[in-house]
């Protein structure tokens, strides 16, 4: 209703107003829930990428630690996801090259409770999460004490894959320049590192060209068995971890994907995940699309997101003697 000279009175503004800001709020709840349907990554297809072959009679064997888990759905983990619980394992990998022991990851540490408090609160309250041994724990039980450990190769930094560095004190821990930079000024992502104090750090450069597609590569131990390769956008510096042993190639990818229907499908995360995780998504989106063909042209390649437990169980396990 306008007043007598038609100018609009203060209530009919106050209305105007509310009905603007609800349909602003409509409009990005449907973004939001949008964001969740299924929707496949564009995957090109410039040609076949096969994996080069890794150093004969060099036996690397793998065996996984569970050190805790979280619970979340699956629409979280990625675009198409249902309604039902996943569990999102803390695992820690072993390797067991004849030149020395490697973690990839460290799980939680046995102090995690207090670790998962410094967190974000929005992730806490979209998970629940539980405990087990950590790493250290479980390695000793094996007879394996810190100092026998060649070191700690951290796939990226967030809290979850760095925990367990509490409890091995004086591991080297291996990262490249970018994810050193961002455990110094990533902010609350990287805070847990900070907290952990002087950790024995040790830089590697990517010294190698292009591997499987990706732009460069570092070769852990010279020979070909263990090949590291940047594939930053959930954190700077993430990497993935090419292993070879006997006539399977692994690719632990880290945080890329959370669940290997990530990969297969291929599909991202939905929005409100990635834009509390990812720094960059579009560079996720290329390197999911990548691995994606990468697994469809090599059949001896298994992909490992760090958290999809269903595919960590499928690996051999540390079994006490
Ligand atoms: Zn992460």
């Amino acid at each position: 209703m306008l007043g007598r000279r038609g100018v609009a009175q203060p209530d009919q503004k106050g209305e105007a107003v509310m009905k603007k800001t609800l349909l602003v709020l409509l409009l990005l709840l449907g973004a939001l829930l949008w964001s969740f349907l299924p929707q496949r990554l564009d995957v090109p297809q410039p040609g076949v990428i096969t994996l080069p072959p890794g150093p004969a009679g060099v036996p690397v064997q793998l065996a996984v630690m569970h050190t805790g888990s979280m619970q979340a759905k699956a629409f979280f983990a990625y675009r198409g996801g249902g309604l039902e619980d996943r569990e999102f394992g803390m695992d820690v990998v072993l390797l067991k090259h004849p030149r020395g022991l490697l973690l990839i990851d460290a799980g939680f540490a046995s102090a995690w409770p207090q670790h998962l408090a410094a967190t974000p609160a929005l992730l806490r309250t979209l998970s629940r999460t539980q405990g087990g041994e950590s790493a250290a724990l479980q390695l000793a039980k094996v007879g394996i004490q810190p100092p026998q450990l060649a070191g700690v190769l951290l796939t990226h930094a967030h809290w979850d894959h760095v925990s367990g560095l509490a409890d091995l004190p004086g591991v080297p821990v291996l990262v490249n320049a970018e994810e050193k930079h961002f455990i110094e000024h990533g902010g609350e992502m990287s805070a847990l590192a900070r907290s952990l104090g002087k950790l024995n750090y040790q830089l590697y450069d990517f010294e190698h060209g292009p591997y499987a597609g990706f732009a460069a590569s570092h070769d852990v131990f010279g020979d070909g068995s263990v090949i590291v390769v940047p594939a930053g956008g959930h954190t700077p510096g993430s990497v993935i971890v090419f292993v070879h042993s006997g006539a399977r190639v692994y690719a632990f990818i880290g945080d890329l994907a959370w669940q290997h229907e990530g990969v297969d499908l291929p599909a991202e995360r939905p929005w409100l995940a990635r834009s509390i995780v990812d720094v960059n998504p579009a560079t996720v989106r290329a390197d999911l699309a990548q691995l994606h063909r990468l697994a469809a042209a090599n059949p001896q390649l298994l992909i490992v997101p760090a958290h999809d437990h269903r595919v960590m169980q499928t690996l051999p396990q540390l079994a006490a003697p």
